[in-house]
């Protein structure tokens, strides 16, 4: 074994010839490490990642939970009340104290798992975004976790990867890659492995690809020289902060509602102590106090402090449905704004297809063959139909019309960089499928892949990509020692432009303009049979004096044109019916395409996106000033032979006019569309790391149909944010209300006399605590698991503009805050001599009945809370989570009655059986009337028609 360096030995590989970094590094660079080596290695030098400079330990996250000034008010209460206790010594324990400290622990507690709970849900979905990396190992080519990638590796590199390590260059094939976010350079920089003399800095190591940078064109190898933290992006790493969590609009909005309320509950609990203070008996300090703790009380009560928390972890909650459903959310806002989308843009091949080509056609000179087979077996009948006949002919090809089509073939074949595989009897491709398929026609049409390699060794390569639609590669000839063959496959009316010749049989004729439309015209054809169409074309040049330096987009020009091919990629089965419940829920699905018009807009009709088979091109749209465009992107859903540049500027007319676009992309230069789309959704099998990096979502299936699973779980997660604001917004105001009326009414409601020589209110401090526990944990957070209702996707897109708690929930948050007040005033009224209605229970057994009935009101919120339209009943059992929270609660309650040492806490007595129905009749009435409003609602909505209810 040669000896080893470890990434930690600074090796300055740049200067070093290949073969010397492949042996210091103990490689191969056929072969790659084994398995048993990567591993090795792997636990002596750790994972490929960035370590995070400062995790924020376990301990400083507990102790933050305490740093809300509320929180803070509430230990100085605990505190004075201690005091009181030492004081005065009125009980055998501080029960006050305790319970207060308890409900501030408990709190604690319950928002620190919340919080890790969030945490832990965030950083499975990174784990799920990971990046992957492709490398040789045991002479195999395949893909890892970047993180697994040790020193030594061989990678290797193509457009649109993230370099997942520092590496020297074995091979390149036109490789450039951007290196911005290392040297700050924005031009991309031309890799090349020749060795350099003498030491440059970091930009100036062309034969270096480095962690962290974008391959931006062509392809590459290089053997790995340094992982994590060793690499050159990874000491930059280690200078810099953390970026601070990511906060989403509507996690602020939350907290603008939450410090609004926040402000009116305070100035609620002043107004409340004094008008205490100055109407009732207040005598003596600890009586002070009891009236300043109830204030504090009331204020945490009344604040949904956890409020941010349960957001964070309804949203991650959601987002790991959405995983489930095959989209990965990289970005949690775009889970809201997925809620709003109105357009969805999305590519075709691979997406709303299957991108399982199979070649059906071959046209040439004297005619067409057609392949018969499915799936990538090389196995298929080859019919052949020459020009001037009608019907098939199944007479071997021995005449031009073969010449021509194996010429096709074995260019076709020649010009790719698929691999076709056997395993077991199943066939399949590592590459591109277009590709993939060309090789399996070659195969069908009897063309050896040894026979082809023996006679043709590719010298050079002009890569593929989106904007030229063309890919090329040079060969030399072992038949005709003295020239190079140049090989050309693309879109065939791109392809067209570079030819100057066709190919007929042994012999080549001009290309006239007429020959030329008629091509064209058998390229539309077979489009219109949904075919996806590729020409190939070739050129010979001499042997003689060619270097390097002659391999270039320049070759492709002068060229034969040899044929078309024509292969089919179905329509996905499930993407029809995900086209319709698109439709269903208002939003427009939009196709835009790199294939040409013809057939995209089949395709369109098939999957039903469009009826016309209307389609714009990117030729069109580069005639098009944006005023005109932005008229065109309203009706036009079709848009075919676009490059990434008029994607993004699609997008933005979209935007212009008020459309909220999600749009996929998978190519390195769709970066730009997908950033700037509303929500950028990337592929998660064929897409680049480059446009995942720039998504905010990414299809693991890269299915059409998982775009439209991903809205309704976005609205279903919106919906249960608005479900259990609403829950949370009104049982607290109800609390507040209870707690300012019965002060205020205190005359009236018989609560005064009660009082006796001291005052009295209608809750403890430490009761309100209680309710503010009880109600707000597990009923929240159950109402924020809710399964998504079957009306989310049959209205329309929620506007963005519209804020998270619309003037309809406000209204209905302010009718149920007012019910419950009200209710439960008439009970401590009912409970208490004097008042409006006369009773004969004591002060502690009127508070415990009023303390229950509050409960009891909150428990049945929660089924009103779960829609401002729809009746509570509506799918009453479909959350069961939400039954075990109310079974909960009521259990909690029961105790806090009953059990001795929570009444001497809580200052609770006994209810009789004849008490608890009492407060579950007064309570219920919230659901009946709040059942009443929704019926007047639905009637008064009904009839219009136009606007939809929003369901949520
Ligand atoms: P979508 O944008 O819907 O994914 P697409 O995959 O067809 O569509 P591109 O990959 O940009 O879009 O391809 C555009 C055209 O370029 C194709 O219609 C085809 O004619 C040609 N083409 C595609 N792949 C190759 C390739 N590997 N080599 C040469 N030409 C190709």
């Amino acid at each position: 074994m040669p000896p080893e360096r470890t990434p930690t030995e600074p090796m300055a590989a740049y200067r070093l010839p290949p073969d010397a970094v492949i042996t210091a590094l103990g490689s191969d660079p056929r072969r790659g490490l084994s398995d048993n080596e990567a591993r090795a290695r792997l636990e002596r030098d750790g994972p490929n990642q960035l370590t995070p400079t400062r995790p924020v330990p376990g301990w400083r996250k507990l102790l933050a939970q305490f740093s809300d000034v509320l929180v803070i008010l509430l230990l100085v209460a605990a505190g004075i009340s201690l005091a009181l206790w030492l004081f005065e010594r009125d009980s055998e324990l501080p029960y006050e104290a305790i319970a207060i400290l308890t409900i501030v622990l408990l709190n604690a507690a319950m928002g620190f798992i919340q919080q890790a709970r969030a945490e832990q849900a965030v950083a499975a979905l990174q784990r799920m975004s990971a990046a992957q990396a492709r490398v040789i190992r045991n002479g195999q080519q395949m893909a890892i976790a970047a993180s697994e990638v040790v020193a030594g590796d061989i990678i290797l590199l193509e457009e649109g990867d993230t370099v997942p390590a520092d590496g020297r260059l074995l091979q390149s094939v036109a490789l450039q890659t951007s290196e911005a976010a290392l040297t700050g350079e924005s031009l991309p920089e031309s890799k090349d492995p020749e060795t350099i003399t003498g030491e440059v800095a970091v930009g100036d190591r062309q034969n270096m690809v480095f962690s962290g940078t974008a391959v931006t064109y062509g392809r590459g190898k290089a053997i790995v020289t340094a992982t994590g933290m060793q690499t050159q992006t990874g000491r930059i790493a280690g200078m810099l902060e953390e970026a601070p969590p990511e906060t989403t609009p509507l996690q602020q909005e939350l907290s603008r509602v939450g410090r609004l309320l926040g402000l009116l509950v305070m100035v609620i609990a002043a107004v409340m102590i004094t008008t205490i203070i100055l109407v009732e008996h207040v005598r003596g300090l600890p009586a002070l106090f009891d009236v300043l703790i109830l204030g504090v009380a009331l204020a945490v009560a009344a604040v949904p402090e956890g409020l941010p928390a349960v957001v964070t972890a309804v949203l991650a909650l959601g987002v790991q449905r959405m995983a489930r459903r095959n989209a990965i959310v990289r970005h949690l806002a775009a889970v809201e704004t997925l809620g709003s989308a109105s357009v969805i843009a999305s590519d075709k091949t691979g997406t709303l297809t299957r991108n399982e080509m199979t070649v059906r056609a071959v046209v040439t000179a004297s005619g067409r063959v057609t392949l018969g087979g499915t799936g990538y077996e090389p196995v298929g009948e080859v019919t052949a139909h020459r020009a001037g006949t009608t019907g098939a002919d199944t007479a071997a090809l021995d005449d031009d019309l073969r010449l021509e089509v194996e010429r096709a073939l074995t260019v076709g074949d020649r010009a790719t960089n698929a691999v076709l595989q056997e395993d077991d009897g199943r066939w399949t491709i590592q590459g591109d499928p277009t590709e993939g398929a060309l090789i399996v026609a070659a195969r069908k049409a009897g063309l050896a892949d040894e026979l082809l390699d023996a006679r043709f060794a590719r010298v050079g390569e002009v890569p593929f990509s989106s904007e030229r639609k063309l890919m090329s590669t040079l060969h030399t000839d072992a038949q005709q020692q003295e020239s190079i063959q140049v090989f050309t496959k693309g879109a065939p009316d791109v392809l067209l432009g570079r030819c100057t010749r066709e190919r007929i049989g042994k012999a080549t004729r001009p290309l006239t303009t007429e020959r030329r439309k008629e091509i064209l015209a058998l390229n539309d054809g077979l489009a219109r049979e949904a075919l996806r169409t590729l020409g190939v074309a070739a050129r010979v040049l001499p042997a003689d004096g060619f270097g390097p330096d002659d391999i270039g987009e320049h070759v492709e020009q002068d060229l034969v044109f040899v044929g078309l091919i024509g292969m089919i990629d179905p329509p996905r089965e499930e993407a029809t019916a995900a086209v319709a419940e698109a439709r269903a829920a208002g939003i427009r699905p939009v196709m835009i395409t790199g294939d040409h018009p013809v057939t995209a807009a089949v395709i369109g009709q098939e999957l039903g996106i469009v009826r016309d088979g209307r389609a714009v091109t990117g030729a069109e749209i580069d005639k098009m000033p944006d005023h005109l465009l932005e008229q065109t992107v309203r009706d036009v859903s079709i848009y075919a032979r676009v490059n990434p540049d008029h994607k993004l500027r699609i997008v933005k007319a979209l935007q212009k006019d008020r459309a909220i676009v999600a749009m996929t992309g998978d190519g390195v230069n769709d970066a730009p569309a997908l950033r700037t789309a509303d929500i950028g959704i990337a592929m998660g099998i064929t897409g680049t790391d480059v446009s995942r990096e720039a998504a905010d979502i990414v299809l693991a299936d890269d299915n059409f149909a998982s775009i439209v699973a991903a809205v309704e779980e976005g609205r279903a997660i919106f919906a249960n944010i608005r479900k259990f604001l609403r829950y949370l917004l009104s049982s607290n105001i109800g609390e507040v209300m209870t707690m300012f009326f019965g002060v205020l009414l205190a005359d009236i409601i018989g609560l005064t006399a009660a009082g006796g020589s001291g005052f009295a209110l209608p809750l403890l401090a430490t009761q309100i605590l209680w309710i503010n526990m009880v109600t707000d944990g597990a009923p929240a957070l159950a109402l924020g698991l809710d399964p998504a209702s079957p009306a989310a996707m049959t209205h329309p897109p929620r506007p963005r503009q519209e804020g998270v708690i619309t003037r309809q929930m406000w209204a209905g948050i302010a009718f149920v805050g007012t019910v419950t007040a009200a209710g439960t005033l008439l009970v401590l009224d009912a409970c208490l001599p004097g008042g409006l209605i006369e009773g004969t229970g004591t002060l502690a057994y009127a508070q415990t009945m009023t303390f229950t009935t509050l409960v009891l009101f909150s428990l049945f919120t929660v089924f009103n809370s779960r829609s401002d339209e729809l009746s509570a009943f509506c799918g009453l059992f479909s959350n069961l989570w939400l039954w075990g929270a109310v079974m909960l609660s009521l259990l909690l309650q029961v105790a806090v009655v009953y059990l001795p040492f929570l009444q001497k806490a809580f200052s609770t007595v006994s209810l009789e059986l004849a008490d608890w129905l009492a407060c579950f009749a007064v309570a219920s009435s919230v659901l009946w009337l709040r059942e009443l409003s929704k019926l007047i609602s639905r009637w008064r909505h009904a009839p219009q028609g136009q606007s939809a209810p929003s369901h949520v």
